[in-house]
This record gives C-alpha cells, sequence and structure tokens, in this order.
C-alpha cells in the first residue's frame, strides 16, 4: 500500500473511533421476587396478592426505556416474598454480585426484591460487596398488576442510578419513590403507603429529578470495598435470633436460644437497650453458654451506647434486624467481642 493510502486509512479509523457512539453501561438485574413481581386478580386489588409471581424477563419487558440508559441482563435469583428471604439465599446473592462486580463488562448489578425485609438484605451487601461499583436494591409497594404501580419506575430508576459513574463508592443503595438511600440507614418505616422507606436521623443519599440522579450526602460508616469482612468462601451464615424486651418479657426465650444452640442472640431493648430483670438474667446466662448478645433499641431510631452496668454488647444505630445481619457477618470470622464491638460502631 502507498504511504497516502495508509495515511488515508488511519485517518479514518481514528474518525470513526472520534465518533462512534458511546457505549451504553452494563447493568445486570438480579430478581428475587417480592411485590415488584407481585400479581393480583384485578388492577384495584393492593393487598391480598401474590408476590414473587412474574419473572425477571417481564419485569425487564415492562420498562423498555432502560434501554436508552443501559445494556440489561436479567437473572433470576429467587422468586419469593422476602418474608421468606433467608441468609442462604442472601449468601448466594452476596457471591453472585461479587462474581458479576469483578467482570470487567459489567458496569453496576440492580437488585429487584420484596420491601418486608428490605431493610436486611442490602445492608448484608454493603458488608460483603468487594467493589466500588453501584449496587442498587429497588422494590415497590403495589402489585405489578395495580392501577400506578410504583414498581416500573422504580426500576427505571434503580437502573438509571446503577448507571451513573457517580453512584461509583456510596456503597449499597436502595432506589424507590424518586429517592436513593443508605442501606446502612434505610428501613421500612410504614407497613402499606408508598414512601415507607426513610431513615429516621440521617435522611437520604439524594433524590432522582427529571431521570437524573442528585447525590447530597455520603455515609462515614465503613462499607463496600473497605470492609473487612469477606463471604465468598462462607458456606453458611451463623444462627442469630432477635428477643424482644417488653413488660413481664419472660426468661425463658433465652432458655430456647440456648437450646437451639444460637451464635448470638439481638435484644430489643426498650427505650436506650434497656433490660428487665429477666432479661438481665437471661442475656448473663446466654453470655456464659459462649452467645454473643447485642442489646439494641426497639424505639425506630438513635444510638444505644456501651453501658458498664449492663450485660451485652450494644448495636450503636443499627435497628435490630440490621443488628442481625452485622452480628451474623461478624460471628463468621471472630468471637472477640472486643472486635465484634468495634464492628457495632464503624460498619
Ligand atoms: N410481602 C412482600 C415482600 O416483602 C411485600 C413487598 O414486596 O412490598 O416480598
Amino acid at each position: 500500500m502507498k504511504f497516502t493510502s495508509l495515511l488515508a486509512a488511519a485517518l479514518l479509523a481514528l474518525t470513526s473511533c472520534a465518533f462512534a457512539a458511546p457505549q451504553q453501561p452494563h447493568i445486570v438485574i438480579l430478581a428475587t421476587g417480592g411485590t415488584i413481581a407481585g400479581s393480583a386478580a384485578s388492577n384495584t386489588q393492593t393487598i391480598g396478592y401474590k408476590a414473587g409471581a412474574i419473572g425477571v424477563q417481564a419485569l425487564i419487558d415492562a420498562v423498555p426505556e432502560v434501554k436508552s440508559i443501559a445494556r440489561v441482563d436479567g437473572e433470576q435469583i429467587a422468586n419469593i416474598g422476602s418474608n421468606d428471604m433467608t441468609s442462604d439465599i442472601i449468601l448466594t446473592l452476596s457471591k453472585r454480585v461479587n462474581a458479576l462486580l469483578a467482570r470487567d463488562d459489567v458496569d453496576g448489578v440492580v437488585i429487584t426484591h420484596g420491601t418486608d425485609t428490605l431493610d436486611e438484605t442490602p445492608y448484608f451487601l454493603n458488608l460483603t460487596v468487594k467493589s466500588d461499583k453501584p449496587v442498587v436494591f429497588t422494590g415497590a409497594m403495589r402489585p405489578a398488576t395495580a392501577i400506578s404501580a410504583d414498581g416500573p419506575m422504580n426500576l427505571l430508576e434503580a437502573v438509571t442510578v446503577a448507571a451513573d459513574p457517580n453512584a461509583r463508592g456510596r456503597g449499597v443503595m436502595l432506589v424507590m419513590n424518586d429517592r436513593i438511600g443508605a442501606a446502612r440507614f434505610i428501613t421500612k418505616t410504614n407497613a402499606t403507603t408508598l414512601d415507607t422507606f426513610k431513615a429516621p436521623e440521617q435522611g437520604y443519599l439524594g433524590v432522582i429529578v427529571g431521570g437524573k440522579p442528585h447525590f447530597e450526602t455520603r455515609v462515614e460508616k465503613i462499607h463496600t470495598l473497605r470492609s473487612v469482612f469477606d463471604v465468598r468462601d462462607v458456606n453458611s451464615l451463623p444462627k442469630v435470633v432477635i428477643i424482644y424486651g417488653y413488660q413481664d418479657d419472660p426468661e425463658y426465650m433465652y432458655d430456647a436460644a440456648i437450646a437451639h444452640h444460637a451464635d448470638g442472640i439481638i435484644y430489643v431493648g426498650t427505650g436506650g437497650g434497656s433490660t428487665s430483670v429477666r432479661s438481665e438474667a437471661g442475656i448473663k446466662k446466654a453470655e456464659q453458654a459462649g452467645i454473643v448478645v447485642v442489646r439494641a433499641s426497639r424505639t425506630g431510631s438513635g444510638v444505644v451506647a456501651p453501658d458498664d452496668n449492663m450485660p451485652g454488647l450494644v448495636a450503636d444505630s443499627l435497628n435490630p434486624a440490621k443488628a442481625r445481619i452485622l452480628l451474623m457477618t461478624a460471628l463468621t470470622q471472630t468471637h472477640d467481642r472486643a472486635l465484634i464491638q468495634d464492628y457495632f460502631q464503624n460498619y
């Protein structure tokens, strides 16, 4: 080839590179069930429907608009109400997310999930995903068959956040109802309304306006890449049970936990994590049996601080369900009480 033709070919290659359409982000949607995949007999039925009835491809097909934002693939991890979610499934989910995000061709993951335990699974992934690529959970309060179902817009906005480079490094997120919540703090606060997910003290990471994420805050607590927890080779999670504190709460709940070989107990204390004489005796008995006990609060917000006059470790600002997730995760690698207390203060 002559020099001039070589030059022309090189110029052509350069121009086509410069004008090639930018590659869309590749987002994988992992579906686990819930109301977002729920189906009812009529479009006005919003209770008593079947959660986890629709498959992942149907969820994606219902929102063709996602194709203008990202290249999406779907995978079905489970198809259940999140009230039936188990530690085996969240472990499988964490491993799958880790494997996907380790690939160069995957830019982020969206997970559809029932709302009932949507404060637990995201926090487990916040502790155990080894990547700063976006991991975004979403769900719905109205089944897919309802008038004004919230699922399709929630899925579109979740993909929008997962595809946004600015979403990297913020920890695992929950996108619902135009808001971006942090897995560490967000929780379901109302049994039925659409705006149920809130973090009473900490608020939101940001909002979605006109199809664009606006981030406003960052989480101080340790998550994802900086987390010491690694469950990629863990086959099952330790058994941690929750015992609720109330007037007349009986000591025999602790005997049951000991008899069933629990590894840990979250005690949902009154007020700032206080104990009755019976729960105090039960906690001491459980600790003597080698069970790690952590006191949380039943108030719904605030910090349970260390108190030398009371038995048990303390949950800091984690709600009881999230405290259980952290204790299960911590017990996969240590039984050192001081170290576990340190995790509760920093994660
Ligand atoms: N029971 C459902 C679930 O958690 C509720 C929902 O998704 O809103 O799967």
